[in-house]
């Protein structure tokens, strides 16, 4: 079992050896040069009733973000397999939406979760809560994986969000679960959480009844306009520990290395994945937030070793 004081040993390692057990750990469950790339679309942009305190798409913030309707199913699918013809293997779907209503636009999203499924990707949506038995239907239609991150710890969580609730999260996870989709949750760095609520975010990932299958670590992107705005950078040598802990944790599950990449140098991206992280986010865009362009990012992989086709 996962406590506090555990996780805490492990992240105080001295840095060499706590990056060196956790490539050790990596290893014996990953192939290194199996880095996944994730290509993530907005398919309802802007306008979520939500509060969350670092998103450029709460409609509570003044952040430039114009809201639009959900895309066409047929517009949606062309993107995916643009994406597959650049390399990605999982398409990834998001929908501002605090929560599935079921309805003409659910309907549309099992549509493309089908659509993209059958080109042979994986596939990802994150849509907000929903109930076990929309994630029923999310899994008929050929779904994946699902995106609901806890974004820090239970202690920190009512800072950044007071819309709903660590236990409303805690229960999409749930349905999601008994669905049999896997689960892809992780959390948010740099919005001036303590290091404790970081371990403690990682102490309630290795809770849940099934381990998170994808565990993004993001980065704050600070968005003009919302309340994290001027929000310092983390520290990059903190970010390269959490990572490392969250390999030696969970030595099975992708560790994604997700916002923030572009604010990154080529040096600390490779440190990330020395100390265990193995997939990215692929394309120029994360949601509203910038990523590295593609042609960067084969670069790096390639100087990586990584097979791109
Ligand atoms: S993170 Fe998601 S739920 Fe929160 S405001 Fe942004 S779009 Fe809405």
């Amino acid at each position: 079992m996962w406590t506090l004081d555990r996780i805490r040993s492990v992240y105080n390692r001295p840095l060499l050896d706590l990056v060196y057990e956790a490539h050790r750990v990596f290893r014996q469950h990953h192939d290194p040069r199996d880095i996944q790339r994730c290509t993530l679309l907005s398919i309802k942009t802007g306008g979520c009733p939500e509060d969350c305190a670092y998103c450029a798409q709460s409609a509570r913030y003044e952040t430039g973000i114009r809201a639009t309707p959900l895309m066409d199913v047929a517009d949606v699918v062309a993107r995916a397999r643009a994406a597959k013809e650049r390399g990605a293997t999982r398409f990834c779907m998001g929908a501002a939406w605090r929560e599935v209503r079921e309805g003409p636009q659910f309907e549309a999203v099992l549509e493309m979760v089908r659509q993209v499924a059958a080109l042979g990707m994986e596939v990802c949506v994150t849509l907000g809560m929903l109930t076990e038995e929309q994630a029923r239907r999310l899994k008929d239609a050929g779904l994946t994986a699902y995106n609901h991150n806890l974004d820090t710890s239970p202690e920190f969580y009512s800072r950044i969000i007071t819309t709903r609730s660590y236990e409303d999260r805690l229960r999409t996870l749930r349905a999601v679960a008994r669905a049999g989709i896997a689960i892809c949750c992780g959390g948010i760095i740099g919005m001036g959480e303590s290091v404790d609520d970081r371990l403690r975010l990682l102490e309630e990932l290795s809770k849940l009844e099934v381990p998170p299958e994808s565990i993004p670590i993001n980065c704050l992107v600070p968005i003009p306009g919302t309340p994290l705005a001027d929000a310092p950078p983390v520290d990059p040598l903190e970010l390269v520990r959490l990572i490392a802990t969250t390999r030696i944790m969970f030595p099975k599950s992708r560790v994604r290395l997700s916002a923030g990449r572009t604010n990154m140098s080529k040096e600390l991206q490779v440190l990330c994945f020395l100390a265990g992280a193995n997939s990215i986010f692929y394309g120029d865009k994360l949601l509203t937030a910038p990523n590295p362009d593609e042609s960067e990012d084969a670069r790096l992989l390639r100087e990586l070793g990584v097979p791109l086709s």
